[in-house]
């Protein structure tokens, strides 16, 4: 490891806990100010020659750091269990991993070309894309790897240096994750801070910070408008991928049996802490009672545990905060509609998948960002209702529609304000696909050449 001198910081480092048993796991250094000053200091030196790499050059590294993640996937995949709580097994932190190699991969194998705008006798007109010199990275405790790798790998890729600041919740992974990637690259390329957001907000400090030139932050709605303000006085570009309600539309056509696994992960990918998952469900008054039942028969069959068991499918909520927001929301949803399944916390962080039908806009667990295991269901009887049921939330970061009829399910979704639609799955998204929302879930994109493009000035040169 090319460790650096801000490494080093007088706070007191903070404790990390395992969410599924309480116990204290490690300890993260407690930094601020000077140690965030000497890792932009790192990045800004080190901006000078990674910029100036050939894009072929920058390629061949880009992937060398994917094949050292790739080499270290089992160790990382522990260390993102045991500080945020899935499993290793199922849609867990293997799979996590397993999603940020693939992700790197592909990013690394992106280009972006110049392009000849004009060539003719009035002249040559030319487009480049530049880099844009240290990019800030925050990020959240739901997917600390795979987020980290949407942030880093397109920055890397196009010539930008990088600090990353993780969740306060869960800054191992991160630290081992930038460890791998600095034994793989040139001192000072990628460089780490964390903080307990209580002695010292490094977050706040980065989106003011003069010598960083792009945040990439995903996280909440309230924070992403923090850093958008902060952001103001030093121009900085922002990429925002914030919270979602996403909502679900079952049309009268499907088959309840058939879509209730699609359903289920839907929602309860990573235990609902998903930001792309489905927290909202209209199903059409002729299929309510089956798809309801369908969805309880399959979600009454899955494991929730301790993490490190590999019987888990599911583990606990991963942190205290979360945990007591969820409980209050479904305690709301209880005096509101019927439980068909759940409602009742468990053991510690655990908490049940619940499903509570009979719910309708206006109640708190279908207007809020649950962001926990718990699915609102709502009957509609008139499809312009339920779009229109829908499309009211500040939100709009993703949403699906379900239906045996493919094209009638496109029209739908063309009506629906949110960045992506899946017809008959949710929140499948793909590396060669931009993802971002709209309305208050953010701006700009991830994935793909356009995710690839936020990392760039363009420059135009006219000869
Ligand atoms: P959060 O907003 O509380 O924290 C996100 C990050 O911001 C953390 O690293 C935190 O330390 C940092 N932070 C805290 N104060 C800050 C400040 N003033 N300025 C800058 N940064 C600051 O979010 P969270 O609870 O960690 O994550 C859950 C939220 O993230 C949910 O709303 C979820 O929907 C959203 N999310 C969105 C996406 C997406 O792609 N749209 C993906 C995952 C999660």
């Amino acid at each position: 490891m090319n460790s650096s001198a801000y490494n080093v910081t007088k706070n007191t480092p903070f404790e990390v806990f395992n969410p599924s048993t309480g116990e204290l796991i490690g300890h993260a250094p407690n930094m601020a100010n000077d140690e965030l000053n000497a890792a932009v200091e790192s990045a800004k030196s080190a901006f000078v020659s990674w910029s100036s790499l050939s894009d072929e050059e920058l390629q061949k590294n880009c992937l060398a750091v994917t094949k050292a993640i790739q080499d270290h996937s089992e160790e990382l995949a522990k260390l993102v269990t045991l500080e945020q709580g899935k499993p290793l097994n199922g849609l867990g932190s293997r799979w996590e991993i397993g999603g940020a190699v693939a992700w790197a991969d592909y990013t690394s194998n992106l280009s972006l070309p110049a392009k000849t705008l004009q060539d003719n006798q009035d002249g040559k007109v030319e487009l480049y894309r530049k880099p844009l010199g240290v990019v800030g990275s925050i990020t959240p405790w739901n997917f600390p790897v795979m987020i980290a790798i949407w942030h880093i790998m397109p920055a890397l890729r196009t010539g930008n240096t990088v600090v990353i600041k993780p969740s306060p919740s869960t800054p191992l992974s991160t630290i081992r994750l930038i460890e791998i990637m600095q034994e793989a690259l040139p001192i000072g390329v990628v460089n780490v801070v964390t903080g307990d957001d209580k002695t010292f907000n490094l977050g706040a400090a980065m989106s003011a910070h003069p010598d960083i030139r792009k945040i990439v932050f995903t996280g909440s709605c309230a924070t992403g408008q923090k850093v958008m303000q902060s952001a103001a006085t030093t121009m900085k570009r922002l990429t925002l991928e914030l919270g979602g309600n996403d909502a679900g539309i079952v049309l009268p056509d499907v088959d309840p049996s058939a879509i209730a696994e699609g359903l289920f992960w839907g929602a309860f990918i990573n235990n609902g802490q998903t930001c792309a998952a489905m927290k909202r469900l209209y199903v059409h008054e002729s299929v309510y009672d089956a798809v309801c039942e369908s969805l309880v028969a399959f979600a009454k069959n899955i494991p929730v545990g301790d993490g490190m068991d590999e019987a888990s499918i599911l583990g606990p909520i991963q942190n205290k905060a979360q945990f007591d927001k969820v409980s209050q929301l479904v305690s709301e949803a209880k005096e509101r509609g019927k439980v068909l399944l759940g409602g009742d916390p468990g053991e510690g962080l655990f908490f049940p998948p619940t499903i509570i039908a009979d719910l309708q806009n206006g109640d708190s667990l279908v207007d809020e960002e649950q962001f926990g295991p718990a699915l609102p269901i709502i009957k509609y009887s008139n499809i312009d209702d339920a779009i229109r049921s829908a499309n009211d939330s500040p939100n709009g970061l993703g949403g699906s529609v379900w239906s045996s009829d493919i094209d009638m399910a496109k029209k739908v979704a063309a009506r629906m304000e949110c960045g992506s639609v899946w017809i008959n799955k949710h929140g499948a998204i793909q590396p060669n696909a931009p993802f971002g929302g709209v309305k208050s879930s953010g701006f700009g994109v991830e994935f793909s050449e356009e995710g690839l493009m936020e990392y760039t000035d363009i420059q135009v040169i006219f000869s």
